[in-house]
């Protein structure tokens, strides 16, 4: 964002970034909000299992990952749960069963901009594990791992360290 000088209303080399989420202009009357933007993911249980996925993009390519993603525009986080899981691995859960656990404040660098999220971690209970049909682009395989097995070090992002430590913990 600091790279950012020009309006674009006026067109004047007259931009400013706050730091934080304000850009505007000091020659007309242009503001834009760079809002927290909030995102979802999934931890989906079977017994004492987790599913996660291995990332087969950067960042943390071959790293472990929840299922999950951004809201779209006029969506709840519950249905932004059920398209990502679709979308990913093309699997169908119902959103209703889907039991929020917590929240993290995030930060997701893409292309040199800083976005700053609100991460929604949701739990899904499955009877049994299942394999799922995945999108290769992002997600080259799923595994199941028994929740005392977790490697946060296998963890591809700080966020999800710090949630699982929290997920993790929370019965002691
Ligand atoms: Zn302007």
């Amino acid at each position: 964002m600091d790279e950012l000088h020009f309006c674009p209303k006026c067109g004047e080399e007259t931009l400013n970034w706050d730091g934080e989420k304000k850009l505007s202009c000091n020659q007309c009357s242009f503001v834009l909000y760079h809002n927290c933007a909030a995102a979802v993911a999934v931890v989906i249980r079977c017994g004492n299992e987790i599913m996660l996925t291995k990332r087969n993009q950067q960042p943390g390519k071959g790293k472990l990952d929840l299922a999950g993603g951004f809201t779209d525009p006029k969506e709840s986080a519950e249905e932004a749960c059920a398209r990502e899981l679709k979308e990913e691995l093309d699997i169908e859960i119902i959103p209703e069963n889907l039991k929020i656990l917590l929240t993290l404040p995030n930060i997701y660098r893409y292309k040199d901009i800083d976005y700053n999220t609100l991460d929604i971690f949701f739990e899904y209970q499955v009877d049994k594990k299942f394999d799922a049909k995945l999108d290769i682009s992002e997600v080259s395989e799923i595994t199941w791992i028994y929740e005392n097995e977790i490697d946060l070090n296998e963890i591809a992002f700080n966020s999800q360290k710090k949630f699982f430590q929290k997920y993790l913990n929370r019965n002691q």
